[in-house]
């Protein structure tokens, strides 16, 4: 049973939302988004295609539903960096934010690195092993999987 959602926007209600969101944005503050649990898929990817577009690997990512996320403040611009593959950025700093894939179309992937409080999510698992570069050590007793995979809400 869940509790009653409050009738009221009063200010106490507003201010619990917000404390739970997430927010976060690029480098230098141009784009600015807000994204409201649940957050799931927390990993670490090791993908090419993630290291080309970070310029460093792995990139630890979080999924949210599409509809739980907005930008708050500028535009995100956007990529195609493979035939079904949306990445998000900032065009003035070129901090890389999201990640939509078509066949996913309900749900945006936001890099764990742009959060405001980066540490409130782990990633749980190692994706996409198979690209890993011999330089980076897994010294974690996470999952590995050579390539993607989909796990429960975190
Ligand atoms: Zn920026
Ligand atoms: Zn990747």
């Amino acid at each position: 049973m869940f509790p009653e959602w409050p009738r009221l926007a009063t200010r106490a209600n507003v201010e619990r939302v917000s404390e739970l969101s997430y927010a976060g944005g690029c480098r230098c503050g141009a784009v600015r988004y807000e994204a409201l649990p649940p957050a799931c898929n927390l990993c670490f990817c090791h993908c090419t295609s993630c290291r080309r577009a970070a310029g460093a690997t792995p990139v630890a990512w979080a999924t949210f539903t599409g509809s739980k996320f907005r930008i708050t403040h500028g535009r995100l611009a956007e990529t195609r960096s493979s035939a079904h593959v949306l990445r998000g950025f900032c065009a003035a700093c070129g901090t890389c934010l999201t990640y939509r894939h078509d066949a996913r179309g309900e749900e945006i992937d936001v890099t764990l690195g742009s959060l405001d409080e980066p540490a409130r999510l782990t990633p749980v698992m190692h994706l996409w092993v198979e690209d890993k570069l011999p330089w980076v050590t897994i010294a974690d007793e996470l999952p590995q999987f050579s390539r993607g995979h989909s796990a429960p809400a975190a």
